[in-house]
């Protein structure tokens, strides 16, 4: 069959996903086509729920054409079912293999316009041995490493929606023999050493050895231990300090990205009151990112409880950090979308109709007063389609 790519971000990773479907329809006999009128199928990739605006103008620039979606954010199946004729929920190795319409609509993992399925089932499986090492830019390759994430944190949707799937060692062995400064894609704490910039969990970052001027990208996510421990994440506030203290003599960068939402300002204050004081160039940024109710993670469970006066924007958190600033003098302020930005999203993410996407559009410059009353009184929160959506893995099983 004739395919056609469209997407909208130009971030890394999407360039990354971009050439796997590259070559997932080169291995699988299809012809690429670099204009979507000569396109059997206009392949569409979206990382996020606010691509379906993108999505929509496909839509409407080939409005006879045969769209599929793809990516990471399609679970959220019934919005972008507004704009396309296929949604494929997973893994793109199965719907790639088929030959013809046909095979493509009788995939459990394929939502189907003309014929609604009641249940998809999301596909899980990776063809390994054909996941292509992607030269993103200049210089820089990346290759995946790893799939979904063995932690269950309660507040993101990676670990309830895929399983976790590792690629074999010798072969990102192979990869690394190859293209030295290869990125390897993983949520796993392995290979600390090998890489100049690592997500790792605190709990791994406090034990395992650095490697000096890399960076390291840590989820501190919540103020208190509480908190931490019952969203998945459990670290101490002494282990916080001991990080910190640990990177500043270690000489290594630190990213440090916290959730916010769900802390008061006064929590925040005394979990940053652990910093120890230093002097040093700057080499610790901290990022807030507002609080996001997933449909398919447990937090879903507290959307009624959006507080809009715990959300964080880059005027309050850098009136929060500048005070901080002043004993701890390598943290650096990264910026912050807004509160409305934030309430915004969350009412996309539980919208399912035309008409609740339509409205999310009208609300794009609301204040957040408007933005809160609709996304409580609206009725959208009760949108709930996750039981539509069989997640069948180790993982799964939102209780
Ligand atoms: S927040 Fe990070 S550690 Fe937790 S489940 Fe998601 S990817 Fe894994």
């Amino acid at each position: 069959m004739k395919y056609a790519i469209q997407y909208s971000a130009t971030k890394d990773i999407v360039e990354y996903t971009i050439s796997v479907l590259k070559t997932l329809i080169a291995n699988n006999g299809h012809e690429l086509v670099s204009d979507p009128n000569d396109a059997d199928i206009i392949a569409v990739s979206v990382c996020d729920v606010s691509q379906v605006t993108f999505l929509e103008k496909v839509r409407m620039q080939y409005p006879n054409k045969k769209i599929a979606v793809g990516g990471h954010a399609t679970i959220y199946y019934k919005l972008f079912a507004l704009f396309a004729d296929y949604v494929n929920i997973g893994q793109g190795f199965e719907f790639f293999e088929c030959q013809s319409i046909d095979e493509i609509e009788s995939l459990p993992s394929v939502w189907v316009s003309a014929f609604p399925k009641e249940k998809l089932y999301p596909s899980t499986r990776i063809d390994w041995g054909k996941v292509p090492v992607a030269n993103v830019t200049k210089g820089q390759t990346y290759y995946w490493g790893a799939v979904g994430c063995k932690n269950k944190c309660t507040f993101c949707m990676t670990s309830w929606t895929n399983p976790h799937q590792k690629n074999a060692r010798a072969r990102v062995d192979r990869v690394l023999s190859k293209y030295k400064t290869c990125t390897i894609v993983s949520n796993d704490s392995d290979d600390v050493a090998s890489r100049m910039t690592q997500s790792i969990m605190l709990k791994d970052f406090i034990r395992v050895p650095l490697k000096k001027y890399s960076v390291y990208r840590m989820g501190l996510e919540f103020a208190t231990e509480e908190m931490r421990r019952k969203y998945g994440k459990p670290f101490s506030d002494d282990e916080f300090a001991y990080a910190i203290r640990r990177a500043i003599d270690e000489g290594v960068r630190l990213k440090l990205f916290c959730i916010s939402g769900l802390n008061s300002i006064e929590e925040w204050g005394r979990f940053f009151d652990r910093m120890p004081d230093v002097y040093v160039q700057g080499r610790i940024d901290v990022k807030f990112t507002n609080i996001a109710y997933e449909m398919f993670a447990p937090i879903k469970r507290e959307r009624h409880n959006l507080d809009v006066d715990k959300l964080m924007d880059t005027t309050r958190a850098t009136e929060f950090i500048l005070p901080i600033k002043e004993r701890v003098w390598p943290l650096r302020y990264m910026p912050c979308s807004g509160r409305e930005f934030c309430v915004h999203r969350n009412i996309l993410m539980w919208s399912s109709a035309r008409d609740e996407y339509e409205q999310w559009r009208l609300l794009k410059n609301a204040t957040l007063g408007q933005l809160a009353g609709y996304y409580f009184g609206s009725g959208i929160l009760e949108n709930d389609y996750s039981d539509t959506v069989v997640i069948d893995h180790a993982l799964a099983g939102i209780k």
